[in-house]
């Protein structure tokens, strides 16, 4: 292994001394190559960040969900891991409810609110939320008229 290891350092100094002797020659052949395949060399490139920008974005994607999974199940979690009315305990449909209500005015009056300002605030004020399974949030919200304010 380490034979070739030395082989290739070898080898590597070899070209470059040897491209530092022709550099000029070199780059002149570089230029003319690049002069005669100018729309090839466009293409393969667009192409390249064509693929690597959809590759990188579903990645991106793969990974944000990932994130929003897990710091949901963190909150879930945090938040005792069940309906505080019914004991429903199906993360899928738990919900965090502002036990006062005004959770859009909260929103509104955060500036640049986000899921991880969101969870700082539910963790330095827990008092302020529960866990609510969606139907007891529903009827939580029809009984205190909150489907009709705006
Ligand atoms: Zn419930």
């Amino acid at each position: 292994m380490t034979t070739s290891i030395k082989t290739l350092e070898k080898n590597r100094l070899r070209a470059s001394v040897y491209y530092y002797k022709n550099k000029e020659a070199i780059n002149q052949k570089k230029k003319e190559y690049y002069y005669s395949h100018k729309d090839e060399i466009y293409a393969k490139r667009k192409e390249y960040y064509k693929n690597r920008y959809l590759n990188k974005k579903y990645e991106i994607q793969k990974k944000s969900r990932i994130f929003h999974k897990e710091r949901r199940d963190r909150i879930i979690k945090y938040l005792g891991g069940k309906c505080v009315r019914c004991g429903f305990n199906d993360n899928r449909a738990l919900q965090v409810d502002h036990i006062n209500g005004g959770g859009l005015k909260e929103r509104r009056d955060t500036p640049h609110f986000c899921n991880a300002k969101f969870e700082n605030m539910i963790y330095s004020d827990t008092h302020k939320y529960q866990l609510l399974c969606a139907n007891c949030n529903n009827i939580k919200k029809y009984e205190n008229g909150e489907f009709f304010k705006k």
